[in-house]
């Protein structure tokens, strides 16, 4: 399965691909880079691999997987989406991950976050089954839905459940290089036990002045509640100012 898209490679690697074009020679029929698969399926450079190096649970049916990239990865931008490939019984899946760490991370690893969906085959496997030490092929990240780089003046996020992933490497990203902008942030979720990130958005909002989190817990309200659901009138009541923002 290959997910590799071969796009923005380092013009510095050309020598190596000048090195591996000679031992290619060697190696054929294959290449060069199936063999050192063997030894180390990171180091691999016909397909993009990356090495699960840990798991978390979020919630009771949502887990982070931090995932290690091999060599020719490069980095996201905060609010992209990897594709990632899985076996599964036999049968080869293709998924699409918003990446939920921050660029700014720097020990080469990034997180996916997924949450397990009734009847989902494969959101199943990787919260339920995935574990350390497992390796997935993966793409590069793509998609034109991610934080500018010039400080977007008043952002607004209305996120829910999973869906909360692209948001979150944003302000990720916006703390670690200390320009939050004045942001408003409204995330609907079940209750607080089942809040993705819940503690981190929390500590977030308690210690940067110039974002603002909203929480709406559906669970806990009645049925008939028209709050329970995003609408208009929500909208205006917990961000009146939000024609004026991003
Ligand atoms: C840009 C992008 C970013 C994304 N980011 C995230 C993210 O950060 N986190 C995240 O959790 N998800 C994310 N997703 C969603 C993710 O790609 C998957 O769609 C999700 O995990 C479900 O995959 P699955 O294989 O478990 O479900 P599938 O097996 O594909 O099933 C999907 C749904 O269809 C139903 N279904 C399946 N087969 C049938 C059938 N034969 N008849 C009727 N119904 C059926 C299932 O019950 C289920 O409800 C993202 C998607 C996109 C496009």
């Amino acid at each position: 399965m290959d997910l590799q898209d071969t796009r923005g490679s380092r013009p510095s690697e050309g020598w190596l691909h000048w090195l591996s074009s000679v031992t290619d020679m060697f190696a054929y029929p294959l290449r060069t880079s199936h063999y050192v698969e063997l030894v180390n399926p990171l180091w691999s450079t016909h397909k993009l691999q990356a090495k699960v190096v840990d798991v978390w649970d979020e919630t009771s049916d949502s887990r982070t997987i931090t995932l290690k990239p091999g060599a020719n990865w490069r980095g996201h931008r905060a609010g992209q989406h990897v594709r990632i490939g899985l076996a599964v019984d036999g049968q080869h899946y293709t998924r699409t991950y918003t990446i939920s760490s921050s660029p700014e991370r720097d020990d080469g690893c990034f997180t996916i976050t997924v949450k397990a969906i009734a009847g989902g085959r494969i959101s199943h496997h990787i919260v339920r089954k995935l574990k350390v030490g497992d390796y997935i092929p993966v793409g590069l990240p793509q998609g034109e839905f991610y934080l500018p780089d010039a400080s977007p003046a008043q952002p607004l996020f209305i996120t829910a459940g999973s869906g909360i992933t692209p948001a979150m490497s944003m302000v990720r990203s916006m703390v670690s290089q200390q320009r939050m902008a004045n942001t408003v942030h409204i995330h609907y979720a079940p209750g607080v036990q089942e809040t993705i990130f819940g503690k981190e958005l929390r500590e977030i909002n308690n210690s940067q002045p110039h974002y603002c989190l909203t929480e709406v817990h559906t669970n806990t309200m009645s049925e008939n509640d028209p709050a329970r659901h995003f609408s208009l009138e929500a909208l205006e009541k917990i961000c009146p100012d939000w024609r004026e923002r991003d």
